[in-house]
């Protein structure tokens, strides 16, 4: 039997290519995104390529549209084996004088609740046979502290990777195995999801790397390679890895 997984943000960047390649080694991939004419393009892909997917229109931050589309995949497939908590936004970039609330809880509740409901509302369906559940953090609030106005971005990462452990630990009895990934700067669509706001300058120390910002290829990551990455972790080949932040940078937040 095909395993299942359900990937959010599916639709573009780190989602869509992760998609792909699941898709290739024969997961059945449910596409959960806002954006569902890029999504069904990506789905489209995959069934040109021999695989199966579907899309659902899910915004991961509220609740009823997550049971909604666990829901459906699980009457769609009958079970979920893999969980890619992908989904996430840069979200205004404010000095944290002049950041509003709202824009402090857009990014939060898109990045770190959504992490919290997907997870939550997998379990029932993971139980049973055990799985495993990737989330996207990243370097910022990680590793990286120098990118200034992410305040509440590198908060929401931060708190991703202590709920990745806290549910390592306590799923585990379930052969529930929850990882999160911590890419750097890898090119995506992302920057359609930031809001710098111009007063960000002044708040700004800068940063200077006279030899490049990324030590091992001088140049940012691509989806693929942070996709590889997510099926190593996905895969059978990782059975023993749980409550782990794997970190693909290239050493760009050692710097
Ligand atoms: P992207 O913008 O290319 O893809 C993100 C996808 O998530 C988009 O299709 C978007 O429509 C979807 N999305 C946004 N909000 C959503 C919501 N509320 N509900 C459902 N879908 C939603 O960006 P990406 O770079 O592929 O981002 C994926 C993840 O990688 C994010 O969590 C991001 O924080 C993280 N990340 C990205 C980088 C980078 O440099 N690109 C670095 C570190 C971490």
């Amino acid at each position: 039997m095909n395993k299942v997984a359900v990937i959010t943000g599916g639709g573009s960047g780190i989602g869509e290519a992760t998609a792909k390649r699941m898709a290739k080694e024969g997961i059945r991939v449910c596409l959960f995104d806002l954006k569902e004419s890029r999504a069904e393009q990506v789905k489209e892909e995959i069934i040109n390529d021999g695989g199966e997917a579907f899309v659902l229109d899910v915004d991961v931050s509220d609740e009823n549209r997550v049971t909604y589309g666990l829901e459906q995949v699980v009457s769609e497939w009958g079970r979920i084996d893999i969980l890619f908590n992908n989904a996430g936004i840069n979200g205004t970039l404010n000095p944290i004088e002049e950041m509003k609330v709202e824009e402090w809880d857009q990014t939060i509740e898109t990045n770190l609740r959504s992490t919290f409901l997907m997870v939550k509302h997998t379990i029932p369906y993971m139980k049973e046979n055990g799985g495993s559940m990737i989330i996207t953090s990243s370097i910022n609030g990680n590793r990286t502290f120098s990118n200034f106005g992410m305040s509440a971005y590198s908060t929401s990462k931060a708190g991703q990777v202590a709920f990745m452990k806290m549910a390592a630990l306590e799923l585990a009895q379930y052969r529930i195995r929850v990882n999160a990934i911590c890419p750097g700067a890898i090119e995506t669509n992302i920057d359609q999801n930031t809001d710098k706001k111009e007063s960000v300058e002044d708040i700004e120390i800068p940063v200077e790397y006279p030899e490049g910002s990324h030590p091992l290829e001088q140049k940012p990551g691509s989806p693929e390679q942070v996709a590889d990455v997510v099926y190593f972790l996905a895969s059978d080949a990782s059975s023993h890895v749980t409550g782990t932040a794997m970190f693909v940078d290239g050493a760009e937040s050692l710097l």
